[in-house]
């Protein structure tokens, strides 16, 4: 087994948790380590730290999958770490659509697995978990005899990784459009070609909460992907609903589940950028009930984190200068590097720039699915506010 020892001065970041080691805090490699393979990391007094996989050619040198002693990784270690988070997601009730493995949060750093009914969709991020894809589809193919398995590794991260891009069945070829029932209503899941996985389980539960503030409501929703929040909110019985987005794709996608929905007459969806329609739009005194926003993250790095808070502060600014008095704004941010409170912050600037008031109505995170580590910044990312508009 490779021994990997920590430096003296590394900060107790690991040792408290955290699955990540980078390869400025390691000091001693005791042979030649290939892209993959399974070590045991220790501290620099000789205590155990962990079992990990190892890339030399990643910044981040190990990440950890066990902290226990003697823990083999081989094929049943992955079994029945996918056994622990199905019970996981069963016992929160999150079991005919889920995020079954959410990476570090469950243990398997780098892991992605989301189950659409008995279809699921992987993604392998990190060189060190690819090669254990085959043990994966085993244990998925073990549990769930599942109708279908679909690889969504058209992600550019894989490169830093040295792995390829790719896409395609880890299982019998099968209809890669997937309707899903969610909250009483259907969504067509497009697992080949949609965005990521193909659809935001994390949003499930925040969706419910618009329930009665879009009641006979004039509603607007930006960066609205396959429609969710606007058929949603149709649902909920909204008087009119708009929903915007960039991607003629996402448009079609999201007019067609309007239509699975018995929706269309109430929702209307439109190909715009929203920056643009939403500043021309408050300039023409229109106004709505309920703004919805839902933006994509607009950085993975800390070097744009500005441009991506200006960003958040310009949409959210002419978001709520289309609201009625007493209106809503309800307004998502993705992007990890937006702590909850630089979130607020941003959202208390553009009011103010907006001259307007606000009171919080509810302030949310991402669906337990998708469970939040304390001291793994990362896993925190979903902001979710409801604002009522003064
Ligand atoms: N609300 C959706 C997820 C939105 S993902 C859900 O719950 O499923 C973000 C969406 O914003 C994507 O569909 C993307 O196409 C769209 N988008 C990105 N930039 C945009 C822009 N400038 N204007 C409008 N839409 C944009």
């Amino acid at each position: 087994m490779i021994r990997i020892n920590l430096k003296k001065k590394i900060s107790q970041r690991v040792v408290n948790g955290h699955p990540w080691i980078f390869n400025n805090e390691v000091d001693i490699i005791d042979s030649e380590v290939k892209g993959g393979e399974i070590a045991e990391v220790y501290t620099h007094d000789k205590k155990f730290v962990g079992t990990g996989y190892v890339n030399p050619r990643s910044q981040i040198i190990v990440r950890l999958l066990s902290r226990e002693k003697n823990v083999e990784i081989n094929e049943q270690f992955f079994y029945d770490r996918l056994i622990q988070c199905w019970e996981y997601r069963k016992k929160l009730g999150y079991i005919q659509n889920c995020r079954l493995v959410f990476g570090e949060a469950d243990s398997l750093p780098q892991l992605i697995i989301d189950k659409f009914n008995n279809y699921f969709v992987i993604q392998t991020l990190a060189l060190g978990i690819d090669v254990w894809k085959p043990a994966i589809v085993a244990a998925i193919n073990r549990i769930f005899k599942p109708a279908g398995i679909y690889e969504r590794n058209d992600v550019p991260v894989r490169e830093l990784e040295g792995l390829s891009q790719q896409k395609g069945f880890l299982s019998e070829p099968f209809d890669t459009k997937i309707t899903i029932n969610e909250n009483g209503l259907k969504f067509q899941v497009d697992v080949e070609n949609g965005q990521k996985t193909g659809f935001f389980l994390d949003q499930q539960d925040n969706r419910r909460t618009i329930q009665h503030i879009v009641k006979g409501a004039d509603v607007l929703g930006a960066f609205t992907y396959t429609g969710t929040f606007e058929i949603h909110a149709a649902h909920y019985g909204a008087r009119s609903v708009l929903g915007l987005d960039i991607s003629e794709n996402a448009v079609q996608q999201a007019a067609k589940n309007a239509e699975l929905n018995n929706v269309q007459n109430i929702c209307r969806f439109q190909t715009a950028n929203a920056f643009d329609v939403l500043k021309q739009w408050s300039r023409e005194d229109k106004r709505y009930d309920v703004v919805m926003l839902d933006p994509p993250a607009f950085t993975k790095s800390r070097e744009t984190l500005q441009k991506a808070i200006t960003g958040y502060k310009e949409i959210n600014l002419r978001g709520m200068k289309l609201i009625k008095p007493g209106g809503f704004l309800v307004t998502s941010s993705c992007t990890n590097l937006v702590s909850p409170v630089l979130f607020q912050q941003v959202i208390e600037m553009a009011a103010k720039d907006a001259r307007r008031r606000i009171r919080q109505v509810a302030f949310h995170t991402q669906s337990p699915d998708h469970p939040v580590i304390w001291g793994m910044e990362n896993t925190h990312y979903l902001k979710f506010l409801i604002v009522q508009v003064i």
